[in-house]
């Protein structure tokens, strides 16, 4: 493993990487390349002494908590299935902003099969969040796992309900879902390794600072 004496940022492609680039600037921090448009993992910036990687946003935690990413930006519903182990997070970015939602096909009664005890599926990529929630609620439910397109789930029987993330809702109404509770609102978090905080604290002191002043 190489070593890099500077500071290590982990961030995932898409809306993250978009809605970060200002916070960066705000931090005189310049990307050297687009990872929508550069093959590259690794990506430099106008400072040397800061580089970034691209991981998959499930992933942020996990190269946070392990040191390979000296800090990173995630959102509430990855930080809360990972459990946020060894991580410190001192920051609510008010970046990619969405709720977690329990969605279900127009014409199931939700409500219904909650107040009757029914048994009911529900398919989701967030299996902490959503046992929490129906455990809660006093609700059985059995959780199937799915890694993506949770709205097809019902549609075809996998399941009575998903757990999933909505931002306008237009993936849901396209689909003929309806969005029958909120779990929590959603949005990215400044997350730092508690090691390095301390190890490397005057490379990273100042770029929280300059992250916390441009979020206000
Ligand atoms: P992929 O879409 O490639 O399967 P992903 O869903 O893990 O990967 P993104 O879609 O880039 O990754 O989402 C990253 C983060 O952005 C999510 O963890 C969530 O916090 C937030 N997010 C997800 N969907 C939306 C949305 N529709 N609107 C706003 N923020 C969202
Ligand atoms: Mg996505």
């Amino acid at each position: 493993m190489a070593a890099f004496e500077g500071i290590t940022l982990a961030l995932s492609k898409g809306r993250i990487f978009e809605e970060t680039l200002p916070l960066l600037a705000a931090a005189g921090i310049t990307p050297s390349d687009d990872p929508e448009k550069s093959r590259k993992l690794i990506i430099g910036t106008n400072r040397p002494d800061v580089r970034l990687v691209i991981v998959r946003a499930t992933d942020t935690p996990t190269y946070v908590q392990y040191g390979a990413a000296d800090l990173g930006i995630a959102g509430k519903d990855v930080l809360i299935e990972h459990g946020g182990d060894g991580l410190y997070q001192p920051l609510d970015l008010d970046i990619a902003r969405c709720r977690m939602c329990v969605a279900v096909q127009k014409g199931f009664d939700y409500a219904a099969a909650a107040r009757r005890g029914a048994r009911i599926r529900v398919a989701t990529k967030y299996i902490q969040t959503a046992r929490e929630h129906f455990a809660a609620k006093g609700m059985y439910v059995d959780l199937i796992k799915l890694y993506g397109s949770m709205e097809l789930a019902p549609l075809v029987g996998l399941a009575d309900a998903i757990v999933d993330l909505v931002s306008s809702g237009g993936t849901l109404r396209a689909n003929d879902l309806v969005e029958v509770e909120e779990i929590f609102s959603i949005s990215s978090r400044l997350i730092v390794n508690q090691a390095a905080l301390k190890l490397k604290h005057a490379l990273l002191q100042p770029v929280i600072e300059a992250f916390a002043g441009a979020v206000k």
